[in-house]
């Protein structure tokens, strides 16, 4: 055989293992159910085939069309097949991408699906510490492929996970299994982990489009568990009914992503009275953002879900610059506004460059940084380091900070300290609890911030009585709407021009009369 001479024969003999440990590599590695894997099985599979007969049959065409589809599928190992683009290092399971892939090429195929979300997942990994709660989804990992070892599972990080298939399993019941194993602990060495979890499950009659409107509702599913003070709660089916149930939030999504990536976020303003004198001094800007359908959309909506989609950072320069804009007009320069409170997401307060950011929009605009009070609540204090070294740069610069919803959460004295605040306002339930059942709390709380030389802010004044109470109690500031509620920009103007024209005629009046 002049061609076995050739060497061949020999070539194909030793390329077997090769192909074998493709062979071999592909029933073991961990790879979602994509057509890319299909295609790399039928290609490993002709490979095996080709060596074999090239071998069996003596055949040079064979021999050449096994080189050349080795070739492809080493390609296809080197190329498409590494492992790692799917799967997340912690759990062990496929990632996000994977799941977004695997979900896109199916489309069209039924599919049974159990999402489960650990409860309060970043306050867990806050208590815990990012590497226990790392070996912890770790065991969980090790714990979901022992029991369900033919389901391909998904982590789609912060604590978000899914079980999913494309034949008929029982649904409900893996999902009660699952939230009966995260009744007890998690145990990693001498360490014992309780983490709580929400479980919800749905099939592909739901008749959601796309893999994004799939991921929104079972986000509000478990948004809404997590909400719920109960520590266990029964697995959530998500049909048609809960679906539409959820139009609305979903709309809010769309329609916050439009108003960001437009633009359009609008700025509303809330005046705030001087509780002695009922001058204007100041207003709170508030976030509204319009949708044709559903009117001005509320920021306790849009706000948490702009925080957790990240687009927040571009809403609050929006909001920052609007408010810039607004106070360096000509028109709003008469109107004797002494600052403008704005909001900061806790968010917003991570962020290194908010300093550098801010400051350059106020220079662009002209407007002094003492009339821009920047509005920050308990939460931003969880980084601590960053957030002091963000606000001494706007406090060299002129910026004044203000403490927002003080009596809400966890607000303690000592915390007030570490920020040098100008200002602190007062939480709407803490003022409101007050005027239910009075007791010396509020007064109590209002005189210590005076003695530490803090300015009081009351917020949701809605009474003549509360607003004469408060005063009493020496409060500075009081905003509520028994002033006013919050308004467009352009109404803002108006009702300040017709408070000032109304101050001049008193002050008039007076004048003459004495
Ligand atoms: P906040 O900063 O505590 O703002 C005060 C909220 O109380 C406003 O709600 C205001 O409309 C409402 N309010 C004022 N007076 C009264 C009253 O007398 N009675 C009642 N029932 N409510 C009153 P709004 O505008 O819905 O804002 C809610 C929260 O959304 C704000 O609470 C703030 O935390 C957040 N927010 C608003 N705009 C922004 C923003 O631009 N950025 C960020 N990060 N958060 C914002
Ligand atoms: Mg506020
Ligand atoms: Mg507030």
């Amino acid at each position: 055989m002049i061609w076995l001479s050739d060497g061949l024969y020999e070539v194909s003999l030793a390329l077997l293992p090769i192909q074998f440990f493709l062979a071999a590599f592909y029933f073991h590695r961990r790879y979602p159910p994509l057509k890319e894997s299909r295609y790399f099985a039928a290609v490993i599979v002709l490979n095996v085939c080709l060596a074999l007969a090239g071998i069996f049959f003596e055949s040079q065409v064979l021999c050449i069309a096994n080189y050349l589809c080795l070739l492809v599928s080493l390609c296809m190992y080197f190329g498409t097949q590494n492992p790692e683009r799917f799967l997340e290092q912690r759990t062990g399971m496929f990632n996000r991408h994977a799941f977004e892939c695997v979900m896109r090429e199916n489309r069209s195929r039924r599919y049974w699906l159990v999402s489960c979300c650990l409860r309060n997942y970043g306050d867990v990994r806050e208590l815990y510490g990012a590497c226990q709660m790392d070996r912890c989804l770790g065991l969980i990992g090790d714990w979901l492929q022992g029991e369900f070892p033919q389901l391909p599972k998904f982590y789609l990080r912060n604590g978000r996970f899914v079980l999913l298939s494309f034949q008929s399993f029982d649904q409900e019941k893996a999902a009660a299994k699952i939230s009966q194993r995260f009744q007890e602990s998690w145990q990693d060495g001498e360490a014992e982990m309780f983490v709580g979890i929400g479980c919800a499950f749905m099939d592909s009659s739901v008749c959601l489009s796309s893999v994004e409107d799939i991921l929104d509702v079972l986000e509000l599913a478990h948004r809404q568990q997590d909400a719920a003070v109960l520590p266990t709660q029964a697995p959530v089916r998500v049909d048609g009914q809960f679906v539409d149930g959820l139009h609305h939030e979903i709309a809010v999504k769309r329609a916050l992503e439009r108003a960001v990536a437009t633009d359009a976020v609008s700025v509303f303003f809330q005046p705030i009275v001087d509780a002695h004198t009922q001058r204007v001094v100041g207003a709170e800007a508030l976030a509204r953002i319009y949708d044709e359908e559903l009117g001005f959309l509320s920021p306790t909506e849009f706000i948490p879900i702009a925080e957790k989609t990240g687009s927040i950072t571009q809403l609050g320069m929006q909001v920052f610059r609007k408010v810039c804009a607004f106070m360096s007009d000509p028109r709003n320069q008469s109107l004797d506004l002494d600052w403008v409170n704005i909001n900061l997401s806790p968010i917003q307060c991570m962020n290194p460059h908010l300093a550098t950011e801010f400051i350059a929009i106020k220079d662009r605009y002209g407007v002094p940084a003492r009339k821009l009070h920047l509005e920050i609540t308990e939460e931003s204090f969880i980084n601590l380091n960053t957030l002091q070294d963000q606000i001494s740069r706007m406090r060299k610069e002129g910026f004044n900070f203000v403490l927002d919803d003080y009596g809400s959460g966890y607000s303690n004295l000592m915390m007030v300290r570490q920020i040098p605040f100008i200002n602190i306002k007062l939480d709407m339930g803490f003022v409101r609890a007050h005027f239910q059942q009075p007791n010396t709390l509020l007064p109590d709380t209002i005189r210590a911030f005076l003695e530490l030389g803090f300015s009081i802010t009351a917020e949701g004044v809605e009474t003549a009585d509360m607003a004469l109470a408060l005063d009493k109690m020496e409060t500075t500031y009081l905003q509520g709407f028994h002033y006013a509620r919050p308004m467009p920009m352009e109404d803002f103007h108006q009702y300040m021009m017709m408070r000032n024209q109304q101050e001049n005629a008193d002050c008039t009046s007076l004048a003459e009369s004495v």
